[in-house]
């Protein structure tokens, strides 16, 4: 099992059976630190608030990692320096712009300067990462790659073993149990509370996605677990984020093109009502969108209504399944959609992000639900156009109004695409 850089709590350590000496050189901190109303726990951050019925308090927030009180300790392991074969076995090329952002990468890594990666979707990203992240290990480096998203890691796992085809590399997330010691790690940002200053480099995938964004406990892991760069990736920065580039605390990359060079498709607006009934319009997009050789991704914005859609769209004579967070079989799902097993696939916005299918089609129902922010509209926006065979795969977005959200996702993608515009004309 893996102790380098690892944080555990006394009831994990208890579990090991560890010898009093192989833990002399282990250091020992209280979990619950502070007084009265002021407790603060010393693995997640957060405030500490809650009591048992014997008097002492414990961290809520992080329960779920195991229940951790103010008589316990934390145990930090020393991170040492690690050298495995961490050879890029990658073959494939960068264009002369992901080639110019990697090389920035590195640099900033070298610095040990934070840095944004502000890329569109679809614009090659991993890719980009390939060799900052080759870099650090060749200097026996530690690599995080973290995300608030287990679907991003479960897809990024295989390209990135792919990749480093040499290395066994550490996947944790929620079910994963523990991992043999690799330089190489991927977690979900939430796995991150259990490091402690353990890696070189930290790169932060898809930092504005639910539940990054509106849970300083992720950012508190974040900052717990690296000693040295954060790269952080998006396509849609937080104000935040941004606020750190204007202020130089952020280096700043922007690729404002897809790794193709073709502009994101523009979604269009229809209005209707009732869209839980799949009108005549939908269904004319729908039949249109397969007849031209596409998938269809169609996203809802509650999982009710996942089987009422999928009920209809079968009606229509298309192939289809749905799926949601808790489905047991969504990995499974989504692989087989991979595999045009279905025509169209109903889902929940956790397909927003993270996932490529080639020749797809997105339709969002109810897109001006308050339950979709103008980040997750261009997020579910760029499921589309992703291969160079098929960049205008047709996007549709159907409202009964007109909301904010709605006016700057598609102000926000008009807007890279003239800025790709410009960076081609500029190359
Ligand atoms: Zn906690």
């Amino acid at each position: 099992m893996d102790l380098n850089g690892r944080q555990l709590s006394e009831g994990e350590v208890a579990r090991l059976m560890l010898s009093e000496s192989s833990l002399a050189h282990v250091q020992r901190v209280p979990a619950i630190i502070g007084r009265g109303q002021k407790l603060q726990c010393q693995r997640c951050g957060s405030q500490v608030l809650e009591a048992l019925p014997n008097g002492q308090h414990y961290c809520a927030s992080c329960v779920n990692l195991g229940r951790i009180t103010d008589q316990d300790s934390l145990y930090r392991w020393p991170a040492q320096p690690m050298t495995q074969n961490g050879t890029l076995t990658w073959t494939g090329h960068l264009t002369p712009e992901q080639a110019q952002v990697s090389q920035a990468l590195i640099e900033s890594a070298m610095q040990r300067h934070d840095h944004l990666l502000w890329a569109v979707t679809g614009a090659g990203k991993t890719e980009m990462l390939f060799p900052v992240i080759a870099h650090a290990l060749a200097a026996n480096q530690r690599v995080v790659i973290a995300s608030p998203r287990i679907d991003v890691i479960l897809e990024l796992a295989p390209r990135l073993q792919a990749a480093f085809a040499h290395l066994p590399i550490a996947v944790y997330y929620g079910d994963s149990g523990e991992q043999p010691e690799s330089q190489l790690v991927l977690a979900t940002t939430h796995q991150l509370l259990r490091f402690y200053q353990a890696f070189d480099l930290t790169i932060v995938d898809e930092v504005d996605a639910f539940p990054f964004a509106a849970n300083p406990m992720l950012a508190f892991a974040v900052k717990q677990a690296s000693k040295g760069a954060v790269i952080y990736l998006t396509a849609t920065p937080s104000q935040e984020l941004i606020k750190r580039v204007q202020t130089k605390t952020l280096a700043v990359s922007y690729l404002p093109r897809r790794f193709h060079g073709a502009p994101l498709p523009v979604p269009k607006i229809a209005f209707g009502r009732h869209f839980q009934r799949v009108p005549a319009k939908v269904r004319r997009v729908l039949l249109e969108t397969v007849a031209s050789g596409r998938q269809v991704l169609v996203f809802v914005p509650q999982v009710d209504w996942l089987p009422v859609i999928e009920r209809l769209v079968a009606k229509l004579g298309l192939s289809v399944a749905s799926v949601h967070a808790q489905d047991p079989e969504r990995a499974t799902k989504v692989q087989n959609f991979r595999h045009h097993v279905w025509q169209c696939l109903v889902t929940t916005t956790i397909l927003e992000r993270g996932v490529t299918i080639y020749r797809c089609g997105v339709i969002v129902l109810q897109a001006d639900s308050a339950l979709f922010s103008a980040a997750a509209l261009i997020q579910m926006a760029g499921r589309a156009g992703r291969s160079a065979d098929s960049p205008d795969d047709p996007v549709w977005f159907f409202a009964s109004h007109y909301t904010r959200s709605l006016a700057t996702a598609t102000s926000q993608i008009a807007l890279m695409n003239r800025r790709g515009q410009h960076a081609l004309s500029t190359v």
